[in-house]
């Protein structure tokens, strides 16, 4: 490949597997959420019902996928994974409803992106673990009632926001996740090291973290990037600091962990639109880029640095947004 590539060009979902923490025990940072779901799993035990139906929210790569699967792996049961966009029409849903054996655990990844039919579709198994099937059509139409195992659904959205009140409410649990905090990031960038079989100092790990914008699954990918260059630069292919700060820059990665595309954001509404307000269809026009991705997952953590502002008008970049841009 010519030149370094893009920092997301590391987003890889393939990749998670291969660090991805099994046990709860091993989940770094989200204390009170795993409390949380510590509680529940002793009081499921101690009931042998299966787990309440669990929503859980926040931006791409802070751990969703990662909870539900440590919960199915706690309860030794087994996890299915799906998402909203795969699930087009309530049949589409029924496979994975009748492969679900009893106490097990159904992920559904991006749910917000539920067709309707498929919503109403699922409420009645939320709710008594039961399916109405409708065969046949006008005057011959007749209900088949189908009795399911207990299960439980975990859901994850990266924008509880667009979830219908009655699907939200079908959760007993919602958990919002949170931007890690630099010393948790530098400590799954410690032991990922470790998995990943590379040396790393505590400096250049604390490197890392600062610059993977709160989100696990980018210190990952500098993880990997820069074992790369340790390799490529370094005759031990150790991470030193020097040697992180050299991989870093290569990837257009500013102090703060802003990439490109973020800077282009902040750059686009200064810019084109005096500083904002800025509808997002516009920026996302502007920028050729679709609205989705800047939604989920440049103006979370834009948002968190007090960078923008979203008002009802539009987007709006801050003094101090204005003040990182020509820093
Ligand atoms: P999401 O489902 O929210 O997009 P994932 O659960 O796929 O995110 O997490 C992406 C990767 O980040 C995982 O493979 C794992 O290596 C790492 N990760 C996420 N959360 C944690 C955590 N709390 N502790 C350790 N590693 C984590």
């Amino acid at each position: 490949a010519a030149g370094a590539p893009a920092a997301n060009a590391f987003d890889d979902r393939a990749l998670d597997e291969e660090l991805r923490p099994s046990r709860l025990a091993d989940v770094v940072g989200q204390r009170k959420v795993v409390e949380r779901l510590e509680i529940m799993l002793a009081a499921t035990r101690m009931r042998t019902e299966p787990l309440s139906h669990i929503l859980l929210d926040g931006p791409p790569g802070l751990g969703k996928t990662t909870l539900a699967l440590a919960l199915a792996k706690e309860l030794d049961v087994e996890c299915q994974i799906t998402s909203g966009p795969a699930l087009a029409a309530p049949k589409d849903l029924l496979p994975y409803l009748t492969n679900a054996s009893g106490n097990s655990i159904l992920f559904i990844d991006e749910i917000h992106r539920l067709p309707a039919a498929v919503e109403e579709f699922i409420y009645p198994v939320m709710e008594d673990f039961r399916v109405d099937i409708v065969l046949g059509e006008g005057l011959n139409a007749r209900t088949i009632n189908m009795k399911l195992k207990p299960f439980t659904i975990v859901g994850a959205t990266t924008r509880s926001g667009m979830l219908t009140a009655p699907l939200r409410d079908r959760f007993t649990f919602r958990e919002h996740l949170e931007f890690y905090e630099e010393p948790d990031l530098a400590e799954i960038v410690r032991r990922n090291a470790i998995k990943l079989r590379t040396k790393i100092d505590d400096s250049s790990a604390l490197e890392i973290a600062r610059r993977s914008r709160g989100t696990p699954r980018k210190s990952n990918n500098l993880l990997r990037w820069a074992r790369d260059f340790a390799t490529v630069k370094q005759k031990e292919g150790l991470i030193t600091n020097e040697i992180a700060r050299q991989a870093l820059a290569m990837l257009e990665i500013d102090v703060l962990g802003l990439e490109e595309q973020d800077r282009k954001y902040l750059r686009t509404i200064v810019n084109v639109f005096g500083g904002g307000p800025a509808g997002l269809a516009a920026i996302a026009h502007t920028m050729n880029c679709p609205p989705d991705t800047l939604e989920d997952e440049v103006e979370p953590f834009l948002l968190r640095c007090g960078f923008i502002q979203r008002t009802p008008r539009g987007r709006i970049v801050t003094a101090s947004g204005l003040n990182h841009l020509s820093g």
